[in-house]
């Protein structure tokens, strides 16, 4: 059973390729409402947790669950989507011949072959729905504007928005900073911050700078589990933490 304000529970879970055990007895407990930071070498099994989220790969061993007793090992991926688990990967993949407002119109349909028939059917909820989102990622002035010609922050933060058309309760986000600029960086914290309360975040992210200003609590693993949990202070002076990293 979840505890109270428990969004995400993984417990005891593992996962072996090939013999190597890239998640290995791993328990990890994501409050409704955190911004949770997952740090962690290279190779620390980070992209294998939330393959493991996502139901992309199923564990060996271990209990998933979501939301109100949502058993994660029991969905496919697209039900684990449905179910209001989003991602976004690392390279944003926005459809650059069309217009910003389309991208967001397009990912709301999810189908991609009603596409072409959806501008004259839009009602009027949805349009709200997506005029809130262009306000929650700042590219209302932007909305007319093909996706191929915004700036590289500027499509990552369009993506997000695609994302939140979905209206995911839980939001997954790999690197989001990485070949940012300093001001997209903090725009980008920014906006992070902002969906925290009213959805789930969970960031992978190597940039320390970027994870210190927007985490409340990091998550450190290591060989596939966690090793170190607390704020960014905490983690950053624990003995383990700081062996883990000299050694990368
Ligand atoms: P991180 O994202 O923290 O860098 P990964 O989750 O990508 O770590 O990888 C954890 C370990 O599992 C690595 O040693 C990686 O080589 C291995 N691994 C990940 N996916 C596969 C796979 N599909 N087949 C074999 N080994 C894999």
């Amino acid at each position: 059973d979840l505890s109270h304000g428990t969004i995400l529970y993984l417990e005891d879970i593992s996962v072996s390729f090939d013999g190597f055990k890239a998640i290995n007895d791993l328990n990890l407990y994501i409050d409704a409402g955190e911004l949770r930071c997952i740090i962690g070498p290279n190779g620390a099994g980070k992209t294998t947790m939330m393959d493991i989220i996502t139901g992309k790969t199923r564990p060996d061993k271990g209990s998933a669950f979501f939301g109100q007793n949502i058993n994660l090992m029991q969905l496919s991926e697209p039900e684990i989507a449905q179910a209001g688990i989003g991602r976004k990967f690392q390279k944003p993949t926005v459809f650059e011949s069309h217009t910003v407002f389309e991208n967001l119109e397009l990912s709301m349909a999810g189908d991609k072959r009603i596409w072409p028939t959806l501008t004259a059917q839009l009602n009027g909820i949805q349009r709200d729905k997506i005029d809130e989102v262009l306000e929650i990622i700042a590219l209302q002035e932007q909305r007319n504007l093909y996706a191929g010609a915004l700036s590289h922050g500027q499509k990552q933060w369009l993506e997000i928005g695609m994302l939140l058309m979905q209206s995911p309760k839980l939001l997954l986000v790999d690197e989001p900073v990485a070949g940012m600029t300093h001001q997209e960086m903090d725009r980008t914290a920014e906006l992070l911050t902002s969906l925290a309360g009213t959805h789930t975040v969970v960031v992978v992210e190597h940039d320390m700078d970027f994870v210190r200003s927007i985490a409340r609590k990091v998550t450190v693993l290591h060989q596939g589990s966690v090793l170190a949990e607390g704020s960014m202070d905490e983690v950053q002076a624990d003995p383990r933490v700081i062996e883990v990293y000299l050694g990368e």
